[in-house]
């Protein structure tokens, strides 16, 4: 059997058609695609805006910025994410901090995030901007920290980069009902792809118009945004300092194409999942824990082994499983680990919640094209990691 990944990309002979499409158009970057796939994806999530962006990093950046971070202020985030959700603070000279995560969803705490603000209310340090992570594509408790957000005056940037074609008390999400801005990746291993993209979608006009701006070098072409009237019919004006993060047409066809195989997917990794979830109840791992407000995304389907239970450690569960080419991963080191952070003054130890989940968690393989037999291949593999 060949090797199997932990996630990987479908790519559909539409797909095909849709990018060639493009590469026999007028238009490679900034024609009539990348509006049609911010379309598909605003319609999707029930908001008024989508800016289709480079990476789910620049949309993270360019949110902060619209949202006007600067050195000075805190952005919070959870620990267990892809670094990106923290570097996106540190781009704007803001400084960083963590909220430990819940046991059970392994997403950022609500109850932690209210102890940790209540301390800083008295310090004096709140925070500007937080980042919740719908980790697996699970939605954080929204509710509780959006009630947070209004008690303690922050805004809410989701980082939905594993959560598209999930849902949040039966909505979308993506709709914004308790964030200011919400961010998708379109990276190759995520839901849908662009090969490489992200957006960020928002109810809010000001906010769309900044964001618009900060995407394309803080450019605008529109007379209403200008300080005079145009010189011309070739004349632009700089009104910010941007960044050149905008998204191809050659990936806004793949996006868009890909959009209407999204609830297919999303529904096929639920099949993936309540199978894994029969075939490992015996085993001496915890299988993911599905809050009854969510409709995961399931990006990752993360198990935890339960050490105490078996003689292997988790390093040695997790080569057994790469050296049978189960191509395994984790996610994610905790990053206030990472040594860039560390040498920013975080601690090991600071966030044991995390820490703990690191020290336990392996993503196993699961995307739509996995077969029954790649899965029972899977199973097979990790009882003989665990030397079951
Ligand atoms: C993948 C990912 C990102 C970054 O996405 P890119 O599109 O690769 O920039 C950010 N946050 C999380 C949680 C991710 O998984």
């Amino acid at each position: 059997m060949s090797p199997i990944p932990y996630g990987r990309q479908d790519i559909t002979q539409d797909d095909v058609d849709a990018v060639v499409g493009v590469l026999q158009s007028d238009f490679l970057t900034q024609g009539p695609m990348v509006p049609v796939f911010e379309q598909a994806v605003a319609n999707y999530c029930g908001t008024t805006h989508a800016l289709a962006v480079n990476s789910a990093t620049s949309a993270l950046h360019i949110a902060c910025l619209a949202l006007d971070l600067r050195p000075g202020d805190w952005l919070w985030t959870t620990p267990n994410t892809f670094v990106a959700s923290a570097n996106c603070g540190l781009y704007c000279g803001a400084q960083v901090d963590f909220v430990d995560i819940d046991p059970r969803t392994y997403n950022l705490c609500p109850n932690a995030l209210e102890h940790k603000l209540v301390a800083a209310e008295k310090a004096g340090c709140l925070p500007k901007i937080v980042v919740p992570v719908h980790l697996c594509g699970q939605p954080c408790d929204m509710r509780a920290i959006h009630a947070l957000a209004l008690r303690f005056g922050f805004k809410i940037i989701e980082d939905a980069s594993h959560a598209i074609g999930g849902k949040y008390l039966d909505e979308p999400i993506g709709n914004c009902r308790f964030s200011s801005v919400t961010v998708f990746s379109f990276h190759p291993v995520k839901i849908i792809t662009t090969a490489e993209g992200g957006m960020a979608v928002t109810n809010d006009d000001k906010l769309a118009e900044r964001l618009g701006l900060l995407r394309s070098h803080g450019i605008t072409r529109n007379p209403g945004l200008m300080t005079k009237g145009p010189d011309g019919p070739w004349y632009y004006q700089q009104v910010a300092l941007g960044y050149n993060y905008r998204m191809t047409d050659l990936q806004a066809a793949l996006g868009a194409s890909q959009m209407t195989r999204l609830e297919h997917y999303v529904a096929r990794r639920h099949e993936i999942a309540r199978r894994y979830d029969e075939l490992l109840k015996d085993l001496p791992v915890t299988i993911p824990w599905q809050h009854p407000d969510g409709y995961s995304g399931l990006h990752l389907y993360v198990i935890r082994l339960q050490l105490d239970k078996i003689r292997k450690t988790h390093l040695q569960v997790f080569e057994a499983l790469r050296a049978k080419d189960i191509v395994v991963n984790l996610h994610y080191i905790p990053v206030h680990t990472q040594p860039y952070y560390q040498q920013l003054g975080f601690k090991v130890g600071q966030f044991p919640e995390a820490e703990r989940y690191y020290a336990e968690a392996i993503s196993i393989p699961m995307y739509p094209g996995m077969t029954q037999a790649q899965q029972d291949e899977v199973i097979y593999r990790l009882r003989e990691a665990m030397d079951l």
